[in-house]
């Protein structure tokens, strides 16, 4: 049996009174994901425990099968999982976003999606000019960098715990009342503080603000934690596998997780990723690997930037692009399983992740059809079947000779 599971990241979302209360899954056309539902099952099921934040990590956790309560230590350890980069035991990685504040708010949590050469060349500058404070910055993809501290090792749990706020929360709101707090924050709050010259002088910024672009004006840290723990997919279902994301903080599960992670060449994040060159790579996987995570990221930005139309448009083609090739594998290859789902609810309304069941819809051997025909957040609520610990979905369709989400 082969697996695969197709994540579009943050295309659920809540009915809209610009779309006549329908949600932007339900206006999309999507012929193929309507289609895994028709011929497969669909119903909800819950990425985010009730307690948890409701971020890419935690809805990508549960979607590959880890319970997120038992396995999270944060987002930064697992893109510096990914990055290569290990964390000692007296280390704790953050996210470092290169963020424009602007007037006192956060004006953009991308930089203008300042690139991923402009942001090597930013990092270096910090590590240059940063020497004082024990901590290295690496660089990742655009503006998604991390900061990995060096602490006494009685302060490495406080610093673990400290309250940061995801910048992407916060967009064009004052951000003086969302800095790091608590117990240790003193530390966050003065290396934001000392990027803040740094970058300003820099030449990379002078040509982005001449260009008319958005200026990396500070850092901001946050998604922090100690090294993480998973067991391997061969431990757990005695399968191989390989992810393809443009996120550093998907494939970092996939390292730890034991997985193959496949890097395809313009794999951006956005409207203009290589969806070509990700299902090649994917279907190309599937000869050697029994699983295959393909994660598109444009439903999810398209969602924090509030553009509807866009969100849509995000949704059309990663059915177009990646589910219609999957359900065209699906037909040759029988012996496989297709499942479609987003991690999480990125809504308009607010520009940022929710709680909230998701809708999925999976197709393949031994799935029990459940008179779906669209694949939606209200054909999935139609059906009645929730299932409220969401990491529990993906083990069944990896363990269960019959899939029958009905009983
Ligand atoms: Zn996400």
């Amino acid at each position: 049996m082969r697996y695969i599971v197709l994540v579009g990241d943050g295309m659920a979302d809540f009915p809209l009174p610009e779309l006549d209360n329908r949600t932007p899954l339900e206006v999309a056309f999507t012929p193929s994901m309507d289609e895994i539902a028709r011929i497969g099952a669909c119903a909800l099921f819950c990425p985010i425990p009730d307690d948890s934040p409701p971020g890419s990590d935690i809805g990508n956790l549960s979607l590959f099968g880890y319970d997120p309560k038992a396995s999270y230590t944060g987002r930064a350890p697992l893109e510096a999982v990914n990055q290569g980069i290990t964390i000692a035991p007296n280390q704790v990685a953050f996210r470092c976003n290169l963020v424009t504040l602007r007037d006192g708010c956060m004006a953009d949590f991308t930089s203008g999606h300042i690139t991923s050469e402009e942001s090597a060349q930013l990092m270096a500058a910090l590590n240059a000019r940063l020497q004082g404070f024990p901590v290295y910055f690496s660089p990742g993809v655009g503006y998604r960098n991390l900061a990995i501290v060096t602490a006494p090792p009685d302060q490495v749990a406080e610093l673990a715990n400290i309250f940061c706020t995801p910048p992407h929360d916060i967009t064009d709101q004052p951000y003086a009342g969302h800095l790091p707090t608590g117990p240790g924050s003193e530390f966050p709050r003065a290396l934001m503080e000392a990027s803040r010259p740094v970058l300003e002088e820099h030449a990379v910024n002078h040509a982005r603000i001449a260009a008319g672009k958005n200026p990396a004006t500070s850092i901001w840290l946050w998604g922090q934690g100690m090294a993480p723990k998973l067991q391997s997919y061969r431990d757990l279902f005695g399968i191989t596998g390989a992810v393809i994301s443009a996120v550093d903080l998907v494939n970092g599960i996939g390292v730890a997780a034991g997985l193959n992670v496949i890097k395809v060449p313009g794999a951006t994040g956005y409207l203009d990723t290589n969806y070509k060159g990700k299902v090649a790579a994917a279907q190309q996987a599937l000869r050697e690997f029994d699983f295959v995570y393909l994660h598109v990221e444009a439903p999810d930005e398209t969602s924090h930037q509030g553009r509807t139309d866009l969100k849509i448009r995000a949704i059309e083609d990663f059915d177009a692009y990646v589910v219609a090739p999957f359900l065209e594998y699906l037909s040759a290859h029988p012996n496989t399983r297709v499942l479609v789902a987003p991690d999480h609810v990125t809504a308009i309304s607010t520009r940022t992740h929710a709680y909230g069941p998701v809708p999925f819809a999976v197709a393949g051997e031994g799935v029990v059809p459940n008179d779906v025909d669209v694949y939606s957040e209200r054909a999935a609520a139609a059906t009645g079947v929730v299932l409220t610990q969401g990491h529990t979905l993906l083990p069944r369709i990896l363990k269960s000779a019959r899939l029958d989400f009905m009983v």
